[in-house]
């Protein structure tokens, strides 16, 4: 009985590996297979270069659940978060720079300096997300109720609506404009200095197929305050060691309570009998055998390539192939020699500046251009930069006096029109290198090696359809009771003991570990 289990779980993504530790936590068989020699999909740490620690995609952290790095005892198992103070740093062409958080007194001064007005509004544009948030934030840890499902579900829809009641008439509005809304509308309402709104939209297209102006981006833009780093709320930090370490320390708490993982263990498809899922079997041949599997990986990928397709519903399948796994995004991970000394802020070594995001986006009409170019299939000639210097505030990353930076670039397509990314691909990075260096005249000649990660490659490396970062998007119309589609949000599938646990389930992507902490209480649920 070597290969029976009573759960497997197809992907060792960081939420694969935390349905795994509950599931054996609560004294199930689990086995977990991943397809790559490396645990946590997309939220990983690898030695790119010979003493260079890389954190290829995910590149910092916030979202992380409290309850799941307490329950799992993720500390005893080598977490650590470094806050990030300040957290963002903005140059701008004119030579002025903005700085922001967590400090307060810190970001009211910096404000101050493009707009008193708007230095008085951001403690109040913040509390309102907060109230928001306080609203938001629990849905993340609950199944989603099925509004077209039974009593039980929709008094679970009631009580979420009389919660939202309790926000009132004013915040409820703003909640619903969050929830649907774009953001250019929001940050023109509340602020008036273009570096300011252009520092926080950045916020709001983060990983989207989408500009600030389009209706959807206003919820990325909160998704990003919403979270915690050390119990501050909406501050972002850096994994000691890497993103890898979050996801290594989940493998090593399942580890401790029974699971096993396996990797090089890529699993070719799912077995099912009657209409129920039975185990799986791998590349090599090699079947397991369980009453459970839940799979981490996107929907596309567990329903499209792992099952048969006639094993489906036809309009579950139609809505499966109507996900939106637009991309946007190439990820240039660098090797420098030195940090980046910006023309603005002048100095040697490690400033503050280095500390946080460093922002390569001056307008917001910049980003509109930008997208303008992806929509039609073009590399954004002018793109926008969110710049990472993790070594600035960790030193077990790289060797003593080198950096790693990590630039998340939007906006280039994943197909582009009339030329391929074979084509493009440095000369991409070359002109996101040369915007970078009119910012900081010596960052070229810092460069020690690149890695340039664009989304076919995103996909093939990761198994993400389409190269979304998000295991598909995350627009209002993919949210909560409809994420992955329609009338499948409890993490259960149209296969009986086939489920969803990873990002392409509620609450979606972000390092959060909260779709496959739900999805084992689901599991467990079911016996
Ligand atoms: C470039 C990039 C930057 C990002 N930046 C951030 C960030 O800074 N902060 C943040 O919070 N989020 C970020 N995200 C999003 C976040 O990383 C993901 O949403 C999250 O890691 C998804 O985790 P997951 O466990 O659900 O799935 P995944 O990480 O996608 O894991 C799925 C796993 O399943 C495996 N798999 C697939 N098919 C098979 C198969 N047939 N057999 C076996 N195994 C299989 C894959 O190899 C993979 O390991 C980023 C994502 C990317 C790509």
């Amino acid at each position: 009985m070597a290969n029976q289990f009573d759960a497997i779980i197809i992907g060792g993504g960081h939420n694969g590996l935390t349905a795994a530790a509950y599931l054996a936590k609560a004294g199930r068989k689990v086995l977990v297979l991943e397809r790559r020699g490396i645990l946590g999909g997309c939220c990983i740490t690898e030695e790119t270069w010979p003493g260079y620690r890389v954190s290829t995609a995910a590149y910092v952290n916030s979202l992380m659940r409290p309850e799941i790095i307490r329950d799992l005892e993720l500390k005893k198992h080598g977490f650590e978060m470094i806050p990030r103070s300040p957290s963002s740093f903005s140059p701008f062409p004119d030579g002025r720079f903005l700085m922001m958080g967590p400090d307060k007194e810190l970001t009211h001064r910096e404000i101050a300096k493009f707009s008193k007005k708007d230095a008085e509004n951001y403690p109040k544009f913040e509390a309102m997300l907060t109230r928001v948030a306080d609203f938001l934030e629990p849905l993340l840890d609950v199944t989603p109720p099925n509004p077209w499902g039974g009593i039980g579900d929709l008094f679970r829809l009631g009580k979420i609506g009389w919660n939202f009641r309790k926000l009132g008439r004013d915040l409820g509005g703003e909640a619903l404009e969050i929830l649907t809304g774009a953001a250019t509308p929001i940050l023109n309402r509340w602020f008036e200095s273009e570096e300011l709104k252009a520092t926080i939209a950045t916020d709001a297209v983060i990983g989207a197929f989408a500009s600030p102006s389009m209706p959807g981006t206003a919820y990325v833009l909160f998704h990003h305050v919403m979270g915690e780093c050390n119990g501050v709320r909406g501050v972002w930090g850096y994994v000691r060691g890497g993103m890898g370490k979050l996801s290594e320390s989940i493998a090593s708490a399942a580890r401790s309570y029974g699971a096993e993982i396996r990797n090089d263990a890529e699993v070719a498809n799912i077995i099912t009998k009657d209409g129920k899922a039975v185990g799986v079997a791998l590349k090599d041949g090699t079947e397991f055998r369980a009453a459970k599997v839940a799979s981490c990986a996107d929907a596309n990928v567990t329903f499209r390539k792992l099952l048969n397709e006639s094993d489906l519903p036809a309009e579950f399948l139609d809505a499966v192939k109507r996900i939106d796994y637009s991309s946007a995004t190439v990820k240039i991970n660098v090797a420098l020699s030195e940090p980046p000394q910006f023309s603005c802020l002048p100095g040697n070594g490690i400033g503050p500046q280095h500390h946080g995001t460093m922002h390569i986006c001056p307008t917001v009409d910049y980003i509109e251009r930008a997208y303008e170019d992806a929509k039609h299939g073009r590399p954004a000639a002018n793109p926008m930069l969110e710049c990472t210097m993790a070594t600035a505030l960790d030193n077990s990353l790289a060797p003593p006096g080198k950096h790693i930076m990590s630039m998340f670039v939007q906006y280039a397509p994943y197909t582009l029109t009339g030329t391929t990314w074979e084509a493009e691909k440095d000369k991409f990075a070359d002109r996101c290198f040369d915007i970078l260096n009119e910012y900081a005249p010596n960052f070229k000649a810092s460069v020690i090696a690149r890695q340039v990660i664009p989304p076919p490659e995103m996909e093939r490396l990761w198994g993400i359809t389409g190269g979304n970062i998000m295991q598909g998007s995350m627009s209002m119309s993919s949210m909560f009771s409809v994420r992955p589609v329609a009338g499948f949000a409890n993490y259960r599938t149209p296969i009986r003991g086939l489920y969803l646990c990873g990002a392409a389930a509620h609450p979606g992507g972000g390092v959060m570990g909260a779709a496959g902490r739900n999805a084992a209480r689901e599991m467990l649920r079911d016996g």
